[in-house]
């Protein structure tokens, strides 16, 4: 027989995940409440995508709420901390974290040119004041020897000037990650970055879902030959907020399928 939920690595353990609802962070919630944590799962507007993520986990014997927190707006991280400790009342664990996984995120395409200031503070504000703010403001909820997982990008580390607002978020969001693991390492907290390379979500379905020549070329950049699917990297994810990540911090983790090798 399996391990169940409840006697898994992660049993006893409370996880927040921003954009649980959808792609990615859907795929790191299913995961970290197949492990057995506890998930807040972080949506915006898709309500009923979180609750089929809640009702996903806790029909495979886990534990998870839907948390409700728009980002990018001033305040966004105390609301949201709000909202969680709202959620984990009925769990009574004292509002306590000790996963933070910052996943939301909103992609934008375009050149220097054309980026206004408005578009710039849009997407600099969900990807990286939101989990600057969210840490800082959970600081004091986070247990000693928590994991704080950022989702960056492969695009922080090649040049794609086509991307070019959206690839420097993830890049502050690196650093934000390494100044982290020094800052909150004396309370073993670890603090690691996972980059991932072109994965199968909504982020990218008008350019590449129903398309096979975007398919097979997104896939020729892949040293394995594919594009990558959001289980390919919540695995990743699971693995750091594991003990048996515990030696790892400060790190950006390729989860690109090596890409551009
Ligand atoms: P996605 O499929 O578009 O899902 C985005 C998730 O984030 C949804 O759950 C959404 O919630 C939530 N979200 C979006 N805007 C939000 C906001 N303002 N406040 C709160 N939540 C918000 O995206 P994804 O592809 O899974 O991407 C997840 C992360 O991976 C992002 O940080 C992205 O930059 C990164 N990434 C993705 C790829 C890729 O190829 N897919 C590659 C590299 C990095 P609602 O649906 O409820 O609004």
């Amino acid at each position: 027989m399996g391990t169940t939920a409840v006697e898994g690595k992660l049993a006893g353990k409370t996880a927040l995940v921003t954009g649980g609802s959808r792609g990615i962070g859907r795929a790191i919630a299913e995961r970290l409440g197949r492990d057995g944590a506890t998930v807040a799962v972080g949506y915006a507007r898709d309500e009923t995508a979180a609750r089929e993520v809640v009702a996903r986990i806790t029909k495979d014997g886990g534990r998870a709420f839907a948390l409700h927190a728009e980002l990018g707006t001033h305040g966004d991280a105390a609301r949201l901390w709000a909202a969680f400790d709202e959620g984990t009342r009925a769990y009574g664990n004292g509002g306590a974290v000790d996963i933070i996984v910052n996943n939301a995120g909103v992609g934008y395409d375009s050149e220097l040119s054309g980026i206004d200031e408005e578009t710039f503070d849009k997407v600099y504000a969900v990807n990286v004041r939101a989990p600057f703010f969210i840490v800082k403001e959970g600081l004091a909820r986070l247990r000693d020897g928590g994991r704080i997982v950022n989702v960056s990008s492969g695009a922080s580390r090649i040049a794609l000037p086509r991307i070019i607002a959206y690839a420097s978020t993830k890049g502050a969001l690196d650093t934000f990650t390494l100044n982290l693991a020094k800052e909150l390492g004396p309370r073993g907290i670890t603090a690691n970055s996972v980059a991932p390379g072109i994965i199968h979500t909504d982020i990218n379905a008008s350019w590449l879902r129903g398309n096979p020549e975007a398919e097979a070329e997104a896939a020729a950049l892949s040293a394995l030959g594919r594009v990558g699917q959001p289980e390919d990297v919540a695995d990743v994810v699971a693995f750091l907020a594991s003990d048996d990540a515990r030696w790892v911090t400060g790190r950006v983790i390729d989860a690109t399928g090596g890409s551009g090798l």
